[in-house]
């Protein structure tokens, strides 16, 4: 049967996966599994789903390759509630089809994220966009958390006001922060959706949103197993290396010193893991 239904999916249809202190990543829909990259795959000789073992390598072997429209035709629809400055950084992710709560139809919630005392953080020396990972002294992180509540309280208690003077819903709500919860329904396929998840996983994205990729990854994996440890093996667990870094590889593996200097040599100790220099002084 062409129809694919997973029992693992279907067990966590409409659970909430909750995501920050308000937040939830909740599967409404899916269509395909790895069946289906597999059905997909091998229409054009007429063949479906072989052995598990044939099955998996396939699998791997189209995504390592970049053979990617199979993975097209796995198709998730999630309904996301999330803190609008996440999703301004997600909404940028184009090739999604997105429905978004109206602000100007419906009055918005009072629920605004509040962060844990763990996730508050200084600037980062080395990131102009991230935080430091360890977070600030409790009792700063507290003075922070009192900032932003009390500020809740007075712009909801005026967005009320405005309300109940007649003021229109649409003009009403713009002096609310972006720490607003809103929600949506966002239907991506799962080539798309490794694409987002590269991308938002990666720890040079805001904490926030990669809560939000981690919660959307375990939904994934219990639809496209195997798609998804494929995903882990050769897009999350790979590293790209540049011609001047393949160079450098290539002379530290042939005894050499490395030729790479300053930002260019910070980068590629990142990627191998490893300070090479400081590996041949031992
Ligand atoms: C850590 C991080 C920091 C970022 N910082 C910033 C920032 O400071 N400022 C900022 O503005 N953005 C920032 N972004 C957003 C980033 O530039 C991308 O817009 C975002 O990641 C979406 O990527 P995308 O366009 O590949 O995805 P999608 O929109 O999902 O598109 C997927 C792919 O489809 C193709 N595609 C889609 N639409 C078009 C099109 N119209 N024309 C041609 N090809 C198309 C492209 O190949 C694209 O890669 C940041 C992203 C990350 C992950």
């Amino acid at each position: 049967m062409a129809h694919c239904v997973v029992g693992e999916a279907e067990k966590i249809l409409d659970r909430k996966f909750k995501v920050l202190d308000k937040g939830f990543v909740r599967l409404v829909d899916y269509m395909g599994s790895d069946e289906r990259i597999v059905q997909a795959a091998r229409v054009s000789y007429g063949k479906g789903t072989k052995t598990y073992r044939r099955d998996k390598g396939l699998i791997n072997y189209l995504l390592r390759n970049d053979h990617t429209s199979p993975f097209e035709q796995v198709v998730f629809t999630f309904h996301v509630k999330l803190p609008i400055f996440v999703a301004r950084q997600w909404i940028r992710h184009r090739m999604a089809r997105v429905n978004e709560i109206s602000g100007r139809y419906s009055v918005m919630k009072d629920e605004f994220y509040v962060p844990r005392l763990s996730d508050i953080a200084f600037q980062s020396a080395d990131n102009k966009q991230g935080r430091e990972k360890k977070p600030v002294p409790a009792g700063q992180a507290e003075k922070v958390l009192a900032i932003l509540r009390r500020d809740y309280e007075r712009i909801y208690n005026d967005y009320e006001k405005l309300l109940g003077d007649n003021i229109a819903r649409e003009l009403a709500r713009i002096n609310l922060p972006l720490s607003l919860y809103t929600e949506w329904y966002w239907q991506i396929d799962l080539h798309n959706l490794f694409h987002f998840l590269r991308l938002r996983l990666d720890p040079h994205a805001q904490r926030e949103i990669r809560y939000y990729a981690d919660a959307m990854l375990r939904i994934a994996r219990k639809i496209c197993p195997v798609a998804c440890e494929a995903f882990d093996e050769h897009v999350r667990g790979s590293v790209r290396f540049s011609r001047k870094e393949m160079k450098a590889l290539r002379g530290i593996l042939e005894g050499k010193t490395v030729a790479l200097e300053g930002r260019a040599y910070d980068l590629f100790v990142q990627k191998l893991g490893f300070d090479p220099r400081q590996e041949s002084a031992r």
